[in-house]
């Protein structure tokens, strides 16, 4: 959230730094590592560098604290609506300078099943991925800076995309903040792997249904100018149309670093230098 810069070039040309976004981990008591959290933010800001997005995440606070909820759900509305253990949350947030929140975890089960994580919601419009108070998500440690990726990027206005769709079709896995805004991917559903078969941190789990092997999603967002041997027989790793994350990422930086600052009324993004 801290610093903004973008320099305006020659005519034409824009040249935009890296937007720092801020993170803050309220973590149960003994699972409070910070080596472990400095650890996932350092894999989030490699899959950011592969994707080519221009966004930088940074630990900024650790919070102790002893959570007895196991359902995710019910423990992203209670950091929402701050009840309980969460009281003060958002102060405390302003105060540290947090752009996202994350519950670390290793008690979290979605009827009776144990997952990785759970974003508050994807946020699907720029009210929403300005809001502070939406910027929630649960993460279970064993699950690493993938799982801190792809909640993180529901959280930013992106879905699980095309390729998921087809697997469990009208859950609205395709929507989201704009059309591109979706994770990519090739491949059937019947949970075996087959050549070509691939998808990227917003098909996440999902691979399990593609290919049998739900950590099998490849370290990077979306990108329809990506090309990587691994992206199925064509080698691209996106789709202008319906799966560039990375452009969604880098349009909107500027907010997700800014939290509660959207974009002028004129249209033109809110320019602010330091603050
Ligand atoms: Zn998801």
């Amino acid at each position: 959230m801290k610093i903004l810069l973008i320099i305006g070039l020659f005519f034409t040309t824009t040249l935009a730094m890296a937007e720092t976004i801020d993170l803050r981990f309220i973590v149960q008591p003994h699972l409070n590592d910070r080596a472990k959290m400095a650890k996932m933010v350092g894999q989030l800001n490699d899959y950011f560098i592969n994707s080519q997005v221009n966004l930088q995440a940074r630990l900024v606070d650790v919070t102790p604290l002893r959570v007895e909820e196991n359902d995710p759900v019910k423990i992203v509305h209670a950091m929402f609506n701050q009840e309980g253990v969460f009281a003060g949350l958002q102060q405390h947030n302003r105060q540290v300078g947090a752009d996202y929140t994350f519950m670390l975890t290793d008690k979290i089960l979605h009827k009776g099943k144990a997952i990785c994580g759970r974003a508050y919601a994807v946020n699907k419009t720029l009210a929403e991925i300005a809001d502070s108070r939406r910027a929630l998500a649960v993460i279970h440690p064993v699950c690493g800076g993938h799982t801190l990726a792809h909640e993180l990027g529901h959280l930013m206005g992106l879905n699980h995309g095309a390729l998921v769709d087809r697997c469990q079709p009208k859950h609205g896995h395709a929507t989201a903040l704009t059309p591109y805004a979706n994770g990519f991917g090739e491949g059937n559903c019947d949970g075996k792997p087959q050549e070509g078969e691939f998808g990227d941190i917003m098909v996440g789990g999902w691979m399990g249904q593609v290919m049998g092997n739900d950590k099998a999603s490849l370290p990077f967002f979306s990108n329809a100018k990506l090309r990587d041997p691994r992206c199925g027989e064509s080698g691209v790793c996106g789709d202008p149309a319906t799966g560039d994350a990375a452009r969604v990422l880098n349009e909107h930086a500027h907010i997700y670093a800014n939290h509660e600052q959207l974009p002028s009324t004129d249209g033109k993004p809110a320019l602010q230098i330091e603050k």
